[in-house]
Order: structure tokens, then C-alpha cells, then sequence
């Protein structure tokens, strides 16, 4: 067995984003429902179709404002619509430049949802999932069959993370396969997923798993897609501490490398 490295406490989670999403998810609608109610009043002809729409727009609009046990009795059909939007406009955000900050919108306004789902009653089975490429690329150690693989060299972060999630218990893969996450996480039933990716998979990971809750912290790429990518430990151990029982026995004592949560 290794000796494992203590972690120091990470702080509070950061802050989510998610308002460029949400303005857009749930004030295109409205908008939408404005104009058909002003259609109504103004077009006698058709009226009944100009509040149709109207209602229909409404209806789309409504499952943005769903909060507490409404919100969790419907998650997976809200997620199925909250990522047709995100999927829908991601050409238009591409062509003006923004699709990054279209996903990471939405991957901060679906994990304000899941921490505020998750406020009163934490995860007791939590899975962690990790892509492969956090590992240094020329690094031999065969994490994906074994996290004790690693040396704890220093040189990615999964040293890090092998000590947090040895010295917590925690539940974890390290894949190398989209399709390989999705399946592990259907068959380990989790009731939280806390996912790292970079945002074109956690998009697709959120509408793959609508049905899961997914907090999702995304990847940064310092040396671009796929290739010695990084992430912040301290962020996921914050994650962990503030969204899921702990499984380490009161007493054990944590100390980690520091460093700010990205
Ligand atoms: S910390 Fe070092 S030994 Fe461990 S996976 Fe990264 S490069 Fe390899």
C-alpha cells in the first residue's frame, strides 16, 4: 500500500456561471410569448393561433423556473430539454464566436441546479469520472488498469488525484472511451456523476446521462485537445466534500498540494 499524501482543505466551491444560458433558455420564450400575446390583441384574425403559440412558448419557458422536489421529480426530462438548447444553438454560438462560453454556460447553470438539489441531502453514491488524457503523455504507468499505477511523480494531476481518492474512498474511473464513461455510470447506478472533460464531452455527457445528476468541471488544455490536459484537483476534492457523504472515518486527517480552484 502506498503512503498517501494529505490534501489541504480546498474551500468553498467556486461560483457558477450559467447566466448566458439561462437568459437565453428562458428569455427566448418569454419573449416569444410576449409577442404572441401581443398578436392576440392586436390581430383579431387568428387569435386563436396567436395564443397557442403564446401558450406553447410558456410551456417551453416554464421548466426553467422548476426549483426543490419539482425539479428533482423531473430532472431527466428538464436536462432532455435544457440540452436541446444547448445542443440547438451551439451552431449559432459557434458562427459568433462563443461556443465555449455557450457550453460552459450551461455546464455552470446545470451545476448550480445540481448543488442546489444536493444542498439539503448529500450523494451517498457518488462516481467520479476522469478522461484519460489528464495523464502525462509520456508517462508509462498503467493507470487505467490500476490508480496505483502512478509514481506521484508531480508531473499531472493524477498524482493528486490517486492520493484524494485513495485516502477518501472514493469512486472513480479513468477512461479512455466516451462510450466506456456512459456505460460504467449506467451500470454503477450512481446518484451523483462529478464528470471532468473538456466542454464539447461534458456537453455530450450531459445529454448522453439526462437521467444522472452530473456536477462537470471542465478540463483546461495548456498544449490543446486530448494531450497532457489538466484540471484542478482542489476543485473536484470541494466538489466531493460539499456534494457527497464522506466514506473516510471521522478522525482520518486530509492533507494536498495546494493550489488556487480554477
Ligand atoms: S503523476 Fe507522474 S507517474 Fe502519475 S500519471 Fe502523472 S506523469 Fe505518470
Amino acid at each position: 500500500m502506498k503512503e498517501l499524501r494529505a490534501l489541504p482543505s480546498p474551500g468553498p466551491l467556486p461560483e457558477e456561471g450559467g447566466a448566458l444560458f439561462l437568459w437565453v433558455r428562458r428569455g427566448l420564450p418569454l419573449t416569444l410569448a410576449g409577442a404572441a400575446l401581443a398578436g392576440a390583441i392586436y390581430h383579431g384574425a387568428g387569435r386563436g393561433w396567436w395564443m397557442l403559440a403564446g401558450v406553447g412558448a410558456l410551456a417551453a419557458a416554464w421548466p426553467s423556473f422548476l426549483r426543490g422536489e419539482a425539479f428533482i421529480r423531473n430532472r431527466a426530462a428538464i436536462m432532455r430539454q435544457d440540452s436541446l438548447w444547448a445542443n440547438a444553438l451551439r451552431p449559432l454560438a459557434r458562427r459568433l464566436g462563443l461556443e465555449d462560453a455557450w457550453i460552459l454556460s450551461f455546464c455552470g447553470y446545470n451545476n448550480r441546479r445540481v448543488r442546489a438539489t444536493f444542498a439539503g441531502r448529500r450523494a451517498r453514491r457518488a462516481l467520479i469520472l476522469l478522461p484519460h488524457c489528464i495523464q502525462m503523455a509520456r508517462c508509462k504507468a498503467g493507470i487505467l488498469d490500476d490508480l496505483e499505477a502512478c509514481y506521484d511523480c508531480g508531473l499531472c494531476p493524477v498524482g493528486d488525484y490517486m492520493n484524494a481518492a485513495l485516502l477518501n474512498r472514493w469512486e472513480g474511473r479513468i477512461f479512455n472511451r466516451s462510450h466506456k464513461a456512459y456505460r460504467d455510470a449506467r451500470e454503477y447506478r450512481p446518484d451523483l456523476i462529478v464528470a471532468v472533460s473538456c466542454s464539447d464531452r461534458l456537453l455530450k455527457g450531459l445529454t448522453r446521462l439526462p437521467e444522472i445528476p452530473s456536477y462537470v468541471i471542465p478540463l483546461t488544455l495548456p498544449h490543446g485537445m486530448c494531450v497532457d490536459t489538466d484540471f484542478s484537483v482542489p476543485h473536484l476534492l470541494a466538489a466531493m466534500e460539499t456534494l457527497v457523504d464522506p466514506r473516510r472515518s471521522p478522525g482520518e486527517v486530509l492533507p494536498l498540494r495546494r493550489e488556487g480552484i480554477a
